[in-house]
Formats: structure tokens, sequence, C-alpha cells
């Protein structure tokens, strides 16, 4: 600066030359330039710094999860309808004595002595609701467990899961067991997480870099590499994926099965319905299930090398065209011999069907999703009504709509039907997104009982906990739902959510719009955007699927 401003003369931006001839001064007429250039700089450092610093701020704001009730000792909910959902009836009048978070005992007019009595008359009764397909992630205490307790779903089965290493954004097993643990003893509103599972087993796209290769089970080795891996990991269960090959996939059953593991996920494309069931595979996930087992042309698809070339209008058509009944009726038989459940997640292929659907894209709901979620959602829909076009677009809508005809055939089969919405994937939401898949049940041709078996019993016997959960009985945990309506004459009643015991805790409906207020106030916040940003970019398993 000095050197430039130094005389008057060069401030000028000539010199006198010897002959007295004036000159212009090279090295001055530069000057601007380079002041120019520093300016520049100057201002990139300032913006990239401030712009750094928001980031960091926005990760490091604080957002406290939503406040826990305590758990009173002992609790006498009083003169309630039960809706008994084993017997499938309403009982009018019966108090329910829950103590330390387990119900003690059922019936008309127990002792009221030192209980504190929460008076329920007019209110249904129902047990606490699973949703048995959901992904949860580090801010999920935050941002969807809030959701799911206000929606009155006290337990789910989380279908995501790490791969050995600590990931920024996915939620592993330690973490989703310390959630658990601050459920039952009332330090966190959030559902049960009963079991948990691995990361999704494709073939080995879904393997981070820096883990073993072997473990995406490319190979029958690198799949029972990944079955002790796992194992020593905690897993309960292994999800495979569309993409794992068949050898694979069978290798990775018996694995499972000799270590005491099952398989619960997708069916992978390249195995059939029926050698999925044969293999042991628990519960088969998403509607297209039967559409694509019930199509004689599946068999050819099923060798495809390339898996997205399944996914079109014109086979699509087909498969509804084409459609056998013959052959869901074999798969039907063997999923009820095998114990094989369905979960069709109709939520899902809603999408497909009504992308372009403005009351469907404007759902009110929408605020109660983080910002950053609900572009990627907004962008999810575009996409895929890009991509499918009118034909497209009609197509879906023919497909999902024969989705839930299929789940109707396979429960009138007998084929047991879990409850579940793939919350928070796109328009799946968390928590009230139950209440949408139970009315796709009823839709379905389920009737409201059993859709109600599908979110509560059913799930508790595929998990192991008959009598443990999804009941009102003595020895049950105590997690009830206290609805305005009743959901045996109408399944929509279960939106109508007056109380929530979670755990013993109650919830009453100013606690519950307390929790929606604070999801509300973080999914707008400003940080979202930040701390997603961060912890997606820092994410090994998050960075892999943006890569695949
Ligand atoms: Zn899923």
């Amino acid at each position: 600066m000095n050197r430039i401003c130094s005389t008057a003369a060069s401030a000028a931006g000539r010199v006198r030359d010897p002959a007295g001839a004036d000159r212009p001064d090279p090295e001055v007429n530069r000057q601007p330039v380079i002041h120019f250039l520093r300016t520049g700089i100057r201002i990139v450092v300032a913006t990239v710094l401030a712009a750094s610093l928001v980031v960091l701020a926005g990760v490091l704001w604080p957002l406290d999860t939503p406040i826990a009730q305590r758990a009173p000792d002992r609790l006498l909910i009083a003169g309630a309808n039960l809706v008994d959902v084993r017997a499938g009836i309403v009982r009018p009048g019966q108090d329910i004595l829950i103590e330390d978070g387990t119900i003690a005992a059922v019936g008309a007019n127990l002792p009221r002595d030192s209980v504190i009595v929460l008076d329920a008359p007019g209110r249904y009764a129902i047990p606490g609701l699973f949703d048995m397909h959901v992904h949860s992630f580090k801010l999920s205490p935050l941002l969807t467990h809030p959701l799911f307790v206000a929606a009155g779903v006290t337990a789910v089965r989380d279908m995501g899961g790490c791969i050995g290493i600590d990931d920024a954004w996915v939620a592993c097993a330690d973490e989703k067991g310390a959630w658990n643990e601050a459920v039952r003893e009332s330090r966190l509103v959030g559902p049960r997480f009963d079991q948990v599972t691995s990361l999704a087993i494709n073939g080995g796209s879904e393997i981070p870099n820096g883990i073993d290769p072997e473990l995406g089970a490319a190979s029958p080795a690198g799949a029972r590499k990944r079955v002790e891996h796992d194992l020593a990991r905690g897993v309960d269960f292994l999800k495979p994926y569309t993409r794992i090959s068949r050898d694979s996939y069978l290798a990775l059953a018996e694995a499972a099965r000799a270590n005491g593991l099952y398989l619960a996920g997708h069916q992978p494309l390249a195995v059939s319905g029926l050698e999925a069931v044969a293999a042991g595979q628990r519960s088969i996930e998403h509607a297209f299930l039967f559409i694509w087992e019930c199509y004689p042309g599946m068999a050819e698809l099923r060798g495809t090398d390339n898996p997205r070339s399944v996914y079109t209008n014109e086979h699509r058509v087909s498969m509804i065209s084409g459609h056998d009944e013959a052959l869901c009726r074999t798969l039907h038989e063997a999923m009820v011999e095998a114990g094989t459940a369905f979960v069709p997640t109709h939520t899902t292929r809603k999408l497909d069907a009504f992308a372009l659907d403005e009351a469907y894209r404007n759902d009110p709901r929408l605020k109660y999703i983080p910002r950053p979620l609900r572009s990627l959602w907004l962008g999810d829909a575009d996409g895929m009504a890009q991509r499918a076009g009118d034909d497209g677009q009609a197509s879906y809508r023919d497909f999902y709509e024969f989705g839930l005809a299929q789940t109707g055939a396979a429960h009138a089969a007998g084929v047991q039907v879990l409850a579940g919405t793939d919350a928070p994937d796109s328009f799946a939401f968390p928590g009230t997104g139950l209440h949408d898949e139970l009315e796709h049940l009823v839709e379905a041709g389920l009737s409201p009982l059993d859709a109600l078996r599908a979110a509560t019993i059913e799930p508790a016997r595929f998990l192991g906990l008959d009598g443990k959960a999804g009941v009102i009985e003595a020895g049950a945990r105590a997690d009830i739902v206290l609805l305005s309506g009743n959901p045996l004459a109408d399944i929509g009643a279960v939106r109508s959510t007056d109380t929530v015991v979670l755990a013993g805790a109650v919830y009453d409906r100013e606690d519950l719009d307390r929790l929606l207020a604070d999801v509300e106030e973080a999914a707008g916040h400003w940080s979202m955007w930040p701390k997603f940003a961060w912890q997606i970019a820092n994410s090994p398993i998050m960075r892999k699927q943006f890569a695949d």
C-alpha cells in the first residue's frame, strides 16, 4: 500500500524521464488491477469464513429434544372402553392398573387406593401401535420420535443399520439400545426399538470405503463373513436388499440360521418369492411382492444385469395384465406354512401414483418434516413424475391400486400382514403415516379389527413379544393409546388420539400438542440445513448411497 501511494507523481500514474518527457509508469498502471484482485480475494476469504461460521454455528446450534413425562409408580386408567384385539371386541367400563411401567391388572372396578387415577370414560383404549418398517437417524429423537409417540406409535422396527464404524448420520445398534433404555426409564420421548438390523445387504454397492468390500456379500463367502461381522455387532436380524445375488442370498440365509439370526427385508430381484420363503426369510417388504411374483414373465426379468430395467412402464402394465392367480395361491400357501410375514408399506407406492397430485404434495403435515428433507421429498416426487411421463403416471396408479388388492388377497389367504410405512422415506410421515397405512389396509380389504391387529398383536407375535406388547393384558408393557372414537367401527378413529401412555408415563392431548409444536419448531429451524449437510457429508454410509 505504501509503495503504491508513495509519491504524488506515481499516484498520478506518470513519471518524468531524464529527457523530461512524460511517459506512463507501467508499475503504477498495474496498481488498480492488483488493488482489485486483493479486494476480490478479501471478499472471497471473508465470505468463505462467514459461511463456515454459519455452518459451524448451525451444526452446533443446540435444539433440545422434547422433555419426557415421568411415569407414576401406580396409575389407574379408569372406565375405558377397552379394545381387546385378541378377542376382537370392545369391553366397556374397564380399569387398567399400571405398576412400574407394566400392566398389573385389567378389569371392572379395580381398587383405587394409592394410585393416580386417569379417568377415561367414553375413551377407547387400544394397545400402543407398532410401525414395522421405519428408518432412524442420529437426529431422530429430536425430529421423528416425538411424532411417533404423538400418533400413538409406541414401537418401531427399524429397517436400517450400521456396518461396524460409527456413522455421522445413521443410528447404530448401541444408540438404539440407549434410546430404548431411556424410553423404558421415562427419560426420552420415543418409540421402542425391540430389535435391530444390519445395514441393507445389497451385494457390495452399500459398503463404505475403508470397510472390507467382501462384507457386501458379493460372494457366498462374503455373505458368511457378513453374518459373523453383524452378529458380533449385536444385530437381531439381517436385511437383504434388491441387488444381492441368488448364491450369496442363499449362503446368507443359511449362515444366519446357523447363528440364530434371521432375514427380513426386500425380496432380492434374483431370488423368487418361493425361494425366499424356503430360505427362511421371515418378512418380505413392499407391495410389489405379489405383483412381481404372480407375473409369469418374472422368471425372465430376474436374470437381468440391470435391475432398473424391471421398473418400466411397459413391465408394470404387463405385470397387471399378465397376473396369474394360481402363482399367487402357491406363494400364499408357502408363506402361510412357513409363517412368512408381508409388510406392504403402501405409503411408498402411493408416492409413485400421486407424485403430481396437488393435495398430496401439499400435505399440511409437511410442517413437521425438517426443511432439507422436505425438499428431498418434493424433488423425489418431481423426479418420479418426470421419469414416468403421462402413461407412467397412469400405470403407477394402477400398480398402487393393484398392490392394495394383492394385500387383501394375501390376507384373505391367511398370510400375516404387518403395518409398516418406511418413514421418513418420501411422504411416509413419521407417526401419522401409520394411520395412513391402516386406512390402506382397510381399503385393501382387511376389516378395521384386522388392520389394527396388523399394528398391535401381529407385530408383537412376529417379534416374539406375544403377551408382552401389542395387547392390554396383565404382564404386558404399559404402552396404551386412548382414542376418542372406536377404531373397530371406523379405522380412521386411530387419528383421534386423546392420550398416550408410554412405559407408564402419561401424555395427555396438551402434552402431545407440545411435542408436535416442538418438532415443528425444530423442523423449520434454519440450523436444519447445516446440521443435515454436515452429518450427511460426514456419513460414510450416506456418501456411498449418494454415489450409487
Ligand atoms: Zn425401508
